[in-house]
């Protein structure tokens, strides 16, 4: 059979399953795994598992080391033959909820409402009920999909893919990646990296009528800022190919007192300021240089005199796969014959899990219901016609990336 020939059977069998399906999704919601600090995982993950074996998907739970206060753990689930893999990718933690009752899911207007509905506890349930029903169906694939669900994705990944991918079990086989992130209907492709630090200027407190005792804090910070100014001019020059909208976006970025603090009082020498500063980088900019441009201005300060402490906050590689790569060229297709239009591509304002594979070379992207103005807000909610029409966008596509061997 032609793939497009299986979407109305396809279709058929996620309207008879999509109850079940959005009731997963609840209580998905239900279970409050906030991050930081990541809060209930254990329990998510139990009801992860229950629900893939009802289904008839088995699941490998993979603890993640060093997480005794606060357990962590991944899971694993493949369904079909052979080595070609597929991956759908996706994390159950969620960002801390502005309200308790974020955690009591609402169906109301077509859409599922609460923490989480968008990012992504629907993208969840979609991206396993899309493989179950396959299974249930029984289209012949060739290769295997492979269900990789971590936590931590909301705070760079530590006790998610980042042990996954140093254990060696993050995209094994794989012939290509999708995550259900809420995309607001396009394709993000691409990621910027992110290298974001905490700078502590240090100097000694002083009345100040004897200011002349003391060492200002702040003056000193100033001299570290004018410094990282220069070092901003020039890569702010710089854009990015991949698409962005709007296209003002497109430049790289070096953001400089996001958070600023220090100092007691008007009439004392501070002695102590400190900023942030958070380099988010284009997908054409290598990591370990642009990483050490930074540093390599601080340790200049340093060695000017200036005493100051680095605490690193977050780091993340970039991640791009070119629209015109085949499997872009195919999950447009895919996504077109569902919705009627091919998707635009644009590269994510964020972080995303696309890194951990695309620095392997496995072609990554996000795709997903729900809207990612909504997604962290008081206000989450995802179109329960979107999370069913994605549903059935991954099963094609997983039909359309593993055609059965010709015999
Ligand atoms: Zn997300």
């Amino acid at each position: 059979m032609e793939t497009s020939s299986y979407a109305g059977p396809l279709a058929a069998r996620i309207a008879e399953r999509q109850e079940a399906m959005l009731a997963f999704a609840r209580d998905l919601i239900r279970i409050p795994t906030e991050n930081p600090p990541g809060n209930h995982y254990p329990e998510c993950v139990d009801r992860i598992v229950q629900e893939l074996s009802a289904l008839g998907l088995g699941a490998e739970v993979v603890p993640t080391p060093g997480f005794a206060d606060r357990p962590r753990a991944s899971v694993l689930s493949f369904h079909g033959s052979g080595p070609r893999t597929l991956y759908f990718h996706g994390h159950y933690d969620v960002v801390p909820a502005q309200a308790p009752d974020l955690f009591e899911p609402r169906m109301q207007g077509g859409r599922l409402a609460g923490r989480g509905s968008a990012d992504m506890k629907a993208g969840l349930a979609l991206m396993i009920y899309a493989t179950a029903i396959l299974k249930e169906l029984g289209v012949p694939l060739g290769g295997r999909i492979g269900l990789c669900i971590v936590p931590d994705e909301e705070t760079g990944g530590q006790g998610g893919s980042r042990w996954l991918d140093e254990a060696g079990l993050l995209g094994r086989d794989a012939v290509a990646m999708v995550t259900p992130e809420p995309t607001s209907g396009v394709v993000w492709n691409a990621n910027r990296g992110a290298v974001t630090l905490r700078v502590s200027v240090k100097g000694k407190p002083a009345h100040v009528g004897l200011q002349h005792q003391g060492v200002n804090a702040f003056e000193r910070m100033v001299q570290v800022v004018t410094a990282l100014q220069r070092l901003k001019a020039e890569v702010e020059t710089r854009r990015t190919s991949y698409r962005i909208d709007p296209p003002a976006a497109a430049h790289s970025i070096l953001l400089l007192g996001g958070r600023v603090e220090g100092g007691t009082n008007f009439n004392v020498v501070p002695d102590h300021c400190a900023f942030t500063l958070d380099r988010r980088f284009n997908p054409e900019e290598d990591f370990a240089v642009e990483r050490g441009r930074v540093f390599e201005v601080l340790e200049d300060c340093r060695r000017a005199g200036i005493d100051l402490e680095v605490e690193t906050l977050q780091e993340g590689w970039s991640a791009g796969t070119p629209e015109d790569h085949p499997v872009a060229r195919a999950l447009a297709a895919t996504i077109a014959s569902v919705t009627g239009s091919e998707p635009a591509f644009e590269m994510c304002p964020g972080l995303l899990e696309n890194r951990w594979y695309a620095r392997r070379g496995i072609p990554a992207f996000a795709y997903g219901p729900g809207f990612l103005a909504l997604a962290h807000g008081p206000h989450e909610s995802v179109r329960i016609a979107d999370v069913v029409r994605d549903t059935l966008t991954y099963a094609l596509l997983a039909i359309r990336l593993l055609p059965e061997p010709t015999r």
